[in-house]
C-alpha cells in the first residue's frame, strides 16, 4: 500500500497550552510556538508524518491528517 501522504496538521488552538512539547519532539523542526503561544507548523513540508507530536501532546491539541493513495481524508489516530 503507498504510504500515506500529509495533509494537514490540524492544530487546535484552544487546547494548546504552549507547553512547546511537540516543538521538541519533531524531529523534523515543523513545528514552532507564535507569538501567542500556539503551536504552528512553520515548515509543513519538512513533516515525516511520524505523529510524535500528536502523541506527546498532553492537550491532544494536535492531529496529523493524512491522504491516502486515492486523496481520501484520514486521521491516523482513528484508524488504531
Ligand atoms: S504539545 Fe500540544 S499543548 Fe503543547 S505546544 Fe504542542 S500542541 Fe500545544
Ligand atoms: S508528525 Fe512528526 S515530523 Fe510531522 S510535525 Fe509531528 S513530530 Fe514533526
Amino acid at each position: 500500500m503507498a504510504k500515506p501522504k500529509l495533509k494537514e496538521h490540524r492544530i487546535n488552538r484552544e487546547w494548546c497550552k504552549g507547553c512547546g512539547i511537540c516543538v521538541a519532539f519533531c524531529p523534523k523542526n515543523v513545528l514552532e510556538l507564535d507569538e501567542k503561544d500556539k503551536a504552528v507548523a512553520v515548515r509543513p513540508e519538512d513533516c515525516i508524518a511520524c505523529r510524535l507530536c500528536e502523541l506527546r501532546c498532553p492537550d491532544l491539541a494536535i492531529e496529523i491528517i493524512v491522504e491516502d493513495e486515492h486523496g481520501i481524508e484520514n486521521k491516523i489516530r482513528s484508524g488504531q
